[in-house]
């Protein structure tokens, strides 16, 4: 179960070599989407040289528009298992549904997104896998609802749940979200399970990013998960609220002074 309550110690998410809660701060990074094989390989190289331990890239997105670009779906999977590959970097992605869960085989980390927070079916589906899982808070949702997702995938069997605090809708609309930090310090306080800050989706303002990256790792959050672009201008999807490879560089240079890196 998700409680201090009956599991009061810390638990650590082992990724490779990489361990999520154990104190330090991990930092995932990468675009919104998988453009090309190159960009994929490219940015990975970037943010693991500037400090990040795992890349992120979306080959499925939930967009708000149909006519919006919808992700490469198998074949972005493909182009970030080449960058794994290439980069030696772990990685993460969002399933949408559980028809898409083979295609996930050689994904370290399997994302369930904000929209699919309350979607039962599928995190009884990734209950029955063994390998990590970063849940997202929905943009309506309570934190009450949000540790009652996670205890869905744990009560299926899946007890590796990393929690995501990306944004809620609120009467605010200056910012794309508003971040929720007083969730993260409730969420450390009632959850044994890694809490990591999306500041990218919570603001949507590029220049914000790096203030609420380092509001997270002050508020107790276990890491961060950023996006980065090559080109944030030409970005197909994100990039708006995207760092290009020198902000995320000089990001990660303000927040090594600050923390161990993990
Ligand atoms: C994402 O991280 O790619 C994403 C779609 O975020 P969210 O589900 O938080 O909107
Ligand atoms: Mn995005």
């Amino acid at each position: 179960a998700a409680g201090r309550t009956v599991h009061p110690d810390d638990t650590v998410i082992e990724v490779n070599d990489i361990s999520i809660g154990t104190g330090t701060f991990t930092v995932i990074a990468g675009p919104c989407s998988v453009e090309t094989r190159e960009q994929i390989t490219m940015v990975a190289r970037s943010i693991k040289t500037s400090g990040a331990v795992i890349l992120r890239g979306g080959a499925f997105k939930p967009r708000t528009s149909p006519y919006a670009f919808q992700g490469l779906g198998k074949e972005g999977i493909d182009f970030l298992e080449s960058a794994k590959a290439a980069v030696n970097i772990p990685i993460i992605s969002e399933v949408m549904n559980q028809t898409q869960l083979p295609l996930f085989e050689n994904v370290d980390i399997i994302q369930i997104g904000a929209r699919n927070m309350q979607n039962f079916d599928l995190l009884k589906e990734v209950g029955k896998l063994k390998k990590p899982i970063l849940l997202k808070r929905g943009l309506c949702n309570t934190i009450e609802e949000f540790l009652m997702s996670a205890e869905y995938i744990m009560a299926s069997g899946n007890e590796n749940v990393i929690l995501c605090e990306r944004g809620i809708r609120t009467f605010e609309t200056a910012t794309r979200n508003t971040l929720d930090l007083g969730a993260v310090a409730l969420l450390k306080e009632k959850t044994h399970l890694p809490v990591l800050v999306d500041p990218s989706h919570a603001v949507g303002i590029r220049s914000l990013v790096p203030p609420l990256a380092k509001a997270a790792l002050a508020v107790g959050a276990d890491g961060i998960m950023v996006e980065v672009h090559n080109d944030p201008a030409k970005a197909l999807c994100d990039g708006a609220q995207s760092l290009d490879l020198d902000q995320f560089a000089d990001l990660m240079d303000e927040i090594k002074k600050r923390v161990v890196l993990e």
